[in-house]
């Protein structure tokens, strides 16, 4: 909701705020990331200019630490043409990356531009921000998606005896104030047209908008070209009743107090790879601990410890890497997916000459390095 929504109006994340994410805990995560961008696009053939373009960017740390690699790796990057957009609905948030990404040299944008604002980051790299993906230019894009889909709205069902039942939001008539979960007394549009005919499970969460998006993203590859990387807590297509709140770091009742904490529901891999299909091959869900594992999170761990003069530094960089790799944390249920063209894991040719080709260099963080 533009006026009542949460990140419309609150938006809390990092320490301060209302939950916390890996490029929040540890700068390792998104230099990982940063890396595995450059790594793709060599992959592809160095293509002479790309576009990264992330969703939901929260404070902007993520892409700060996606800068910095760039930045160290500016000589690869030399022949290069990067720019960044960054697709935010949050007016607080968006400040809050532009103060974090361009020291706060930033503009609105005229009204006929697709973006509403523009700024240069401090490493030199133009930046757009705005709205809606559709806003984005086409062009050779990189895609990120990291605690995104998690937070955009979901549908819930109830399989019962006369078959799916929609789960609605009610008053409460007894409380007042009180909102209280009821089910539809009949079949809903959303029964009718959101649950895929070989559904076994007997509750289900569906995200619409995170198919459409994933729709988008994968046509978009289709047609001119780079991949998308997802990130974010979920499964594949195993469970059921995820949909919870979080206000200070706590568990908060979801009915409670509407617009004040953050809602979120696990994010359902399997209906997105389905939503990707026939435009672009998909590789994953893996594990968070494993893709970090694959991208040489320990190599970069050791670097860091051994660059590190003071014992408060180096407990901070074990505490955060328990965080975002211990199974009973971040390591295991958090899940990384790629949308990548179809001819980036198969060659064109193959059927007919399965031998005239080398083989295409592994995708980095699904494959052991
Ligand atoms: N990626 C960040 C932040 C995750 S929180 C991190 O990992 O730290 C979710 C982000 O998505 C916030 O920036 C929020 O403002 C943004 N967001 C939520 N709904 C959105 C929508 N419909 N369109 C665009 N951005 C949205």
């Amino acid at each position: 909701s533009p006026s009542q929504g949460y990140y419309t109006r609150r938006g809390g994340v990092g320490e301060s705020g209302d939950f916390i994410t890996s490029p929040e805990i540890s700068q390792v995560f998104g230099e990982l990331i940063g890396i595995w961008y450059i790594s793709e696009w060599m992959a592809m053939g160095k293509p002479t200019t790309f576009q990264l373009v992330e969703l939901g960017p929260g404070r902007g740390t993520l892409t700060e630490d996606i800068l910095r690699v760039f930045k160290q790796l500016a000589s690869v990057l030399s022949k290069c043409d990067v720019s960044v957009h960054l697709v935010e609905v949050s007016p607080k948030l968006s400040k809050i990356q532009a103060a974090m990404l361009t020291g706060g040299k930033v503009q609105p944008s005229p009204e006929d531009e697709s973006a509403y604002m523009k700024g240069i980051s401090k490493t030199g790299i133009p930046i757009f921000w705005y709205r809606d993906i559709q806003d984005v230019p086409p062009g050779y894009s990189f895609y990120l998606a990291h605690e995104f889909f998690d937070a955009l709205p979901i549908h819930k069902f109830q399989r019962t005896e006369k078959g799916w039942r929609e789960v609605l939001v009610d008053i409460d008539p007894e409380v007042p104030d009180q909102l209280q979960f009821v089910l539809s007394p009949s079949r809903t549009p959303a029964t009718q047209n959101f649950i895929q005919p070989e559904e076994r499970r007997h509750h289900v969460e569906v995200c619409p908008e995170a198919g459409v998006i994933v729709q988008r993203l994968a046509s978009r590859i289709e047609k001119d070209g780079g991949a998308a990387l997802v990130a974010d807590y979920g499964h594949d297509g195993t469970k059921t009743d995820t949909f919870r709140g979080f206000r200070n770091h706590k568990l908060h009742d979801v009915l409670s107090a509407p617009g004040t904490a953050d809602l979120t529901a696990d994010v359902d891999f399997s209906y997105l790879r389905k939503m990707a299909q026939g435009k672009t091959a998909t590789l994953g869900p893996i594990k968070q601990r494993e893709f970090l594992k694959n991208m040489g999170i320990d190599l970069r761990l050791q670097v860091l410890l051994q660059n590190s003069g003071d014992t408060a530094t180096r407990e901070q960089l074990l505490h955060s890497y328990d965080m975002l790799m211990n199974p009973e944390k971040m390591g295991d249920c958090f899940n990384f997916f790629a949308l990548l063209p179809h001819h980036r894991l198969v060659h064109p040719d193959k059927k007919d000459k399965p031998e005239s080709k080398s083989p295409l260099p592994p995708v980095a963080g699904f494959n052991e390095l």
